[in-house]
């Protein structure tokens, strides 16, 4: 069978075209800021007796960024709108999909300020899990992340749009309310429900916005009123595990910056497996995260990145540096596991199912890129980069070039090819090393040959070497300028071993052969 040239022709141009397609339709788009701004949200909520139900009025502050702005479009779920109001007047308003859009009286123009007040009520789908806790007792409790807050509070529903906000919760008597925040008031009622008043000032992200309504069992230090942990009742016991946050909150205040907050309430459903690691993790995250919040979910290594290796530093500080190494490993054995399934950079601009970037690119690596920085540049230079980066993006959000930048400007040198490969790059080095040893001219010396077998771009790398000879051991630093790298080194002795980064600061497959 033949085919014409114009056939083949066709089909190219379908080929090219199904191409450009996939490419457009793969891009993530995100819901960025672009025409207004939240800048504070009341969120008045009444849950009923049962804690099955809610009525609510989200008063949402905000500032207008684009002159023209005629309609604002809010991201919110399924529950029932009474009426959406700015001061006494009533706003029209039409529901889509995800969004409520609300058409202002005239035009608002750039700087603008304003109030909305939409008041709604019903069984939110999402976000906050109205369930019987472990005990069987109702409970309501936030779980946002990482785009489910617009189904009980009407927003932006992304990490750039960070704002304060106050809770105010109404709830039966029996029952305790948490939200982020200082604890403002407390005001029983006259119908047994009590009114708990908090405030945040600080901006957070949207996924960050929570309270939790429980008759649950609170404890903590009776030196440090600011935490606290909440368990259920027959979990008592069980809540002395979290006594480490103290030290945690500590150690990252020493090495980082001062507590953002001004409490911290820790919310266990159960008491998880490694309990000391995963409290480390999501105390880190109150800097990274929280504070310093991702600005596209493309950079969310920035938080989950950050609170395993910080979860990571405090083993190291507290247990010892061989825990720590055995921690790494255990991180590095998760992503080259995840990695031979799913090839990709860490920068995912593409994965439109935000769940699928709780991987191992963003947790597992993304604590990797971290170590091997801090190896690079040395424990002072690379907390100080963090650190500078921490107090330029407290409270507001980063980018993996900001925080490219920050260690650019304690180390100063210039980290852009390693971001590039490591960051924006998929993969990592697979090495295999040849070695030999060679008496030339009465002297000796070993011929060390690396190549990087890896499928995809090569790592411009220093990589360290340790040598052990008969007569001692001696360290030398390879730059990897290319896929294959040959040295000669004049030897004393006998040369018995080679070891590949024998201080455990690379994220590699490294097989070692003796020729
Ligand atoms: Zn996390």
């Amino acid at each position: 069978m033949s085919i014409d040239r114009n056939t083949i022709c066709r089909f190219v141009l379908v080929c090219i075209l199904l191409t450009i397609t996939c490419n457009v339709w793969s891009q993530r788009v995100e819901r960025t800021i672009f025409d207004w701004q939240p800048t504070h949200y009341s969120v008045a909520i009444t849950l009923n007796d049962s804690l099955t139900e809610i009525s609510a009025i989200t008063n949402i502050d905000l500032q207008v960024l684009k002159t023209g702005l005629s309609r604002l479009e809010v991201q919110f779920g399924d529950l029932s709108v009474d009426s959406v109001k700015s001061g006494a007047t009533n706003l029209s308003f039409e529901r889509k999909p995800g969004l409520i859009v609300i058409a202002l009286p005239q035009p608002a123009i750039k700087g603008t300020k304003m109030t909305v007040s939409i008041s709604y009520h019903g069984i939110p789908k999402d976000g906050l899990v109205l369930a019987k806790d472990k005990d069987g007792i109702p409970s309501a409790t936030g779980d946002n992340w990482p785009d489910r807050v617009h189904n009980w509070i009407p927003s932006i529903d992304h990490p750039s749009a960070k704002a304060s906000v106050t809770f105010t919760v109404t709830a039966p008597e029996r029952d305790q309310a948490v939200a982020n925040g200082r604890l403002v008031s407390r005001q029983a009622n006259a119908d047994k429900t009590v009114t708990w008043t908090y405030d945040e000032k600080a901006p957070i992200p949207p996924y960050c916005m929570v309270i939790a309504v429980d008759n649950f069992d609170v404890s903590g230090p009776p030196s440090r009123k600011s935490l606290s942990y909440l368990v259920p009742h027959s979990d008592h016991e069980l809540a002395g595990e979290f006594a480490p946050s103290e030290q945690m909150l500590d150690y990252f205040s020493e090495l980082i910056a001062p507590y953002p907050y001004e409490k911290l309430a820790t919310k266990a459903f159960k008491i998880p497996m490694r309990v000391e690691e995963t409290t480390a993790h999501e105390i880190a995250h109150q800097w990274f995260g929280d504070s310093v919040t991702e600005s596209t979910w493309a950079d969310l290594w920035l938080s989950e990145g950050f609170a395993t290796y910080f979860a990571g530093l405090f083993l190291e500080r507290y247990e010892g540096r061989e825990i720590f190494n055995e921690y790494m490993r255990r991180q590095k054995v998760v992503y080259l596991g995840y990695e031979k399934q799913n090839p990709s950079p860490i920068h995912d601009t593409q994965t439109t199912d935000l769940f699928r970037l709780l991987n191992a690119n963003n947790y597992q690596k993304g604590a990797w890129v971290l170590h091997m920085l801090r190896g690079m540049l040395g424990d002072e230079k690379f907390f100080e980069g963090l650190r500078i980066y921490y107090r330029d993006h407290m409270n507001s959000n980063a980018s993996s070039d900001d925080l490219r930048f920050a260690l650019e400007k304690a180390s100063a040198r210039n980290l852009k090819q390693f971001f590039d490969r490591w960051v924006y790059g998929e993969g990592h080095p697979v090495f295999d090393v040849v070695w030999s040893t060679k008496t030339e001219g009465g002297r000796n010396f070993l011929s060390l040959e690396i190549n990087q077998v890896q499928h995809n771009a090569q790592f411009l790398i220093p990589l360290a070497i340790l040598v052990k000879t008969d007569r001692g051991e001696f360290r030398k630093t390879i730059d990897l300028t290319g896929t294959s790298v040959q040295g000669k080194f004049p030897l004393e002795g006998k040369a018995v071993e080679v070891t590949v980064d024998p201080d455990a600061f690379l994220l590699a497959e490294t097989t070692v052969r003796h020729l």
